[in-house]
């Protein structure tokens, strides 16, 4: 750890890029807090919870991803999708980096404001809010919000009419992970009656949004947002609103992200000129490679079927898709969480490739989390599994159904001198 307080990150500076090889270090300082803390856990003995899975989270991984999206979107200001991982430290860290937040609930208005967060590093990116909600905003003085249908402009003439509102717009958002124009956002036409309306009950539209769906794969699908988005601030221009703002949304992915960027780019030189303000919605860029889940193995079914399974090459760290050595084995696996990509820790026999499915802990039967995988070694109940890049839609989405917990602790460690500098670590 002394490492990580002297200052790793110093070859980043005013014009100089962001060079850090810091992640390799990350995975060291992960797996060590990993390791302490399982050998402190003994399934045998301890209380009811204590075996619960938890989180190691590495602070310098959304540092670097600041960093990084700095240097490649410099005209687009963040303003961190709080819904994708509300973990505290992870706002303490962004609101001390700058960044604006995107806020859906009171919640999580309330979370972001109780950071010291002005609130106009704020917008309220929800098209359809709780009537309540835009209450509290209008008294937190959270002014910035959007908007993608009538009925939301008269609920915001009658609480809050001073509001600067954003019209969110459809994209096409098909190949997208996570498609979110099925539920939000206002076609061209529509965008343009909605202008109409809004100009009647005298509202103070200030500019445009759109989202191009979470984990987008379709760079295209930018630069046709941005071209409809201008149509929209060419139609409001001509009912004299001067907007001033455009919202491009979320939608980054860690391994496409400079692909995705230079495309925005492109669109915004073409479309917008310097003046108007750019601000995006990241969630998943900023935290999903930043978190790893720790679930231990509370159950497990021999489901042998006799030799003959496939072979290829043992890894001690691998999701192991191809075996390598012939087994007999094949076991069910019950976990205490439910995530996707695995690497295990306490393997015996790692020579041998072992079949497993992977099953979560509820009664439910769809609570699978892999029908077959091959992983190196017998696990056995009390070993436990890793699960990297958890921190995107993973916490936040925890299930308390048959009363398992929805609260899992997280340790934090930091791998970037910055960030622990920011936050005191
Ligand atoms: N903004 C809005 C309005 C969203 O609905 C979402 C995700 O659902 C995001 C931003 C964050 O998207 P991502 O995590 O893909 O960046």
């Amino acid at each position: 750890y002394d490492r990580i307080n002297s200052g790793i990150d110093s070859n980043y500076g005013a014009g100089k890029p962001f060079v850090s090889s810091n992640g390799e270090l990350a995975k060291i300082m992960i797996k060590k807090v990993l390791h302490e803390q399982i050998a402190r856990i003994d399934t045998d003995t301890c209380d009811p919870d204590e075996e619960n899975a938890f989180y190691v989270a590495d602070l310098g991984e959304v540092y670097r991803q600041h960093i990084r999206w700095k240097s490649n979107l410099p005209r687009v200001k963040p303003f961190y999708a709080v819904k994708c991982n509300p973990d505290t430290e992870v706002l303490r860290l962004l609101s001390k980096l700058g960044t604006g937040f995107d806020c859906a609930s009171k919640a999580e208005i309330d979370m972001v404001l109780g950071l010291g967060v002005d609130p106009s590093r704020i917008i309220y990116a929800q098209p359809c809010k709780t009537k309540s909600y835009l209450r509290h905003a209008a008294q937190a003085g959270v002014a910035r919000m959007t908007f993608d249908n009538a009925d939301e402009l008269y609920k915001i003439k009658n609480s809050f009419p001073d509001a600067e509102i954003v019209l969110r717009i459809l994209t096409d958002d098909s190949a997208s992970l996570c498609r979110l124009s099925t539920k939000f956002g206002a076609d061209l036409e529509t965008a343009a009656d909605l202008l109409r309306l809004a100009k009647q009950l005298n509202l103070n539209v200030t500019g445009v949004s759109f989202h191009v769906g979470s984990g987008a794969a379709d760079p295209s699908a930018f630069a046709k947002a941005v071209k409809d988005a201008r149509w929209v601030f060419d139609q409001a221009d001509a009912l004299d609103y001067k907007l001033s703002l455009l919202d491009v949304g979320g939608g980054f992915t860690d391994d496409t992200f400079e692909i995705f960027a230079s495309r925005l780019n492109e669109a915004l030189e073409e479309y917008f000129p310097p003046h108007i303000q750019v601000i995006a919605e990241p969630g998943r860029y900023y935290t999903a490679n930043a978190f790893t889940l720790a679930t231990n193995i509370i159950a497990r079914r021999d489901v042998s079927s006799g030799p003959g399974t496939p072979t290829s090459t043992a890894s001690t760290t691998s999701n192991a898709s191809t075996p390598s050595t012939t087994t007999e084995k094949s076991y069910m696996l019950y976990l205490n969480d439910v995530p996707q990509v695995l690497y295990s820790s306490q393997a015996r026999d790692l020579n041998k490739l072992i079949e497993y499915s992977i099953w979560g802990p509820t009664c439910d039967g769809i609570d699978v989390i892999s029908e077959s995988c091959y992983l190196p070694g017998t696990l056995d109940i009390g070993d436990w599994l890793y699960f990297e890049n958890m921190g995107a839609y993973t916490k936040c989405s925890a299930t308390r159904f048959n009363g398992f917990t929805d609260k899992h602790e997280t340790m934090y460690v930091s791998s970037e001198a910055g960030a622990s500098a920011l936050l005191g670590y």
